[in-house]
């Protein structure tokens, strides 16, 4: 095991698994946790030295999010500790010094924590369509409007923010991005979310009124918005199928494991052939899309460009391989597979998410078919 598995990998035993069922109860978790992944590191893994990031590439940060659930961590503890993933990139990419030092510096150290809000109650697929606004007025914009199931958007100290700042009706070109502060007059969180799975992540719908906004903290130029969340989506998908390939392994293992204790009409689970097969067909979708994921991963990381029907392939790939074994996981568990302390059970409600989240499977295939259908 190389040296930031072995990190990631103690980290997690010692200050994840005791406390997971705690959080998931409280449905946050707690700020400190953020302190301490980034005092070894772990934050900053994949983001440049320059913004305040340990370095490495994509790889890397897929290594850490993949041995978070190796080592008996969730999905929903990376949505919660991890939301800087989907919160940062528009602000790196456009090389603001001054948002670097005011968000992406203390994010990476531990000290904030930011969100991404896109979606709307009106919709999340059709992000061209978004109604949140946001007007001139002299040094501010003033930004009206609502977003919904947003992650760690009740505990954020500041959201990267789609709004329109075209007219109504003017499409993806009328789309920006805008940090905003949580403790700007006028923010507020709406509801807490309670959900299936995801539990110790937060999720929270937030409401804008009137809500002023130094132009200063515009991402980017005005109404490139749109094409900023396109671009950045890659890495977004990319992270999440990741995390279903982990989630599909884990339950593998434990599966196994299970399959070998437990003895049924005199005989263990694992000795019967149809428990065999089931285990083999487990580990076989696992194990291919694995390597597909994974193959995209390190083509981003040498430089090589992917197309976003790669991407979609990847995510709806590893979409299936883990529903189809999460499914399998409880199946041979048993009853045990049914209830709250089994580990295979929080990972069939958090794998949900992952055909929904960042996408869904529909739009995945939407993409899919305009790259291969529109060609010709
Ligand atoms: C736990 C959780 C965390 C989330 N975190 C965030 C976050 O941090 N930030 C954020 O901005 N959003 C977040 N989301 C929102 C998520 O990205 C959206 O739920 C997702 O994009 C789908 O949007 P929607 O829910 O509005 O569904 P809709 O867009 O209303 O879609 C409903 C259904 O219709 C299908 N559909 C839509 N359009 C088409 C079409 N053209 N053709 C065929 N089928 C179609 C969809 O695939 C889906 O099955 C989160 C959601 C959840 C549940």
């Amino acid at each position: 095991m190389n040296d930031l598995r072995e990190l990631v990998r103690r980290f997690t035993e010692r200050e994840i698994v005791p406390n997971l069922p705690d959080w998931e109860r409280a449905g946050e978790v707690p700020r400190e946790l953020h302190a301490k992944a980034a005092k070894l590191g772990l934050l900053g893994i994949g983001y440049p030295e320059e913004v305040g990031g340990g370095g490495g590439t994509l790889l890397d940060s897929a290594t850490v999010t993949e041995e978070l659930i190796l080592a008996g961590g969730s999905s929903g503890l990376i949505a919660a500790l991890f939301t800087h993933g989907i919160a940062l990139p528009h602000i790196i990419a456009t090389g603001d010094a001054a948002l670097i030092d005011r968000y992406v510096r203390p994010t990476l150290a531990g000290e904030l924590i930011g969100s991404l809000a896109i979606t709307e109650p009106d919709g999340g697929s059709d992000v061209a369509n978004l109604r949140t606004v946001a007007k001139v007025d002299g040094q501010h914009y003033v930004v009206n409007g609502s977003k919904t199931f947003i992650t760690s958007g009740a505990r954020a100290d500041f959201i990267t923010t789609a709004v329109r700042t075209g007219e109504p009706g003017s499409g993806y070109g009328g789309v920006s991005l805008l940090v905003i502060d949580t403790t700007t007059d006028g923010f507020g969180v709406t509801r807490r979310l309670e959900k299936m799975g995801w539990q110790c992540s937060d999720t929270a719908e937030l409401s804008f009124v009137d809500v002023r906004v130094p132009r200063s903290n515009l991402v980017g130029a005005e109404g490139t918005g749109f094409r900023q969340i396109m671009r950045h989506f890659a890495s977004e998908r990319i992270s999440m199928a990741v995390q279903a390939c982990a989630t599909a392994q884990r339950c593998v293992t434990l599966t196994i494991a299970w399959c070998r204790d437990r003895s049924t009409f005199g005989a263990r689970l694992i000795d019967r052939q149809v428990v065999r097969h089931r285990l083999a067909e487990m580990a076989r979708v696992t194990a291919v899309a694995r390597t597909y994921v994974w193959s995209l991963a390190d083509r981003i990381a040498s430089g090589d460009k992917v197309s976003p029907v790669e991407v979609a392939m990847a995510k709806n790939t590893a979409v299936v391989a883990c529903d189809y074994v999460v499914d399998a996981a409880v199946q041979l568990h048993g009853g045990a597979g049914y209830l709250r302390d089994s580990e295979v059970e929080r990972h069939y409600r958090d794998a949900r998410i992952m055909g929904i989240g960042g996408g869904t499977v529909e739009i995945m295939n939407e993409i899919i078919a305009k790259g291969l259908l529109d060609a010709g």
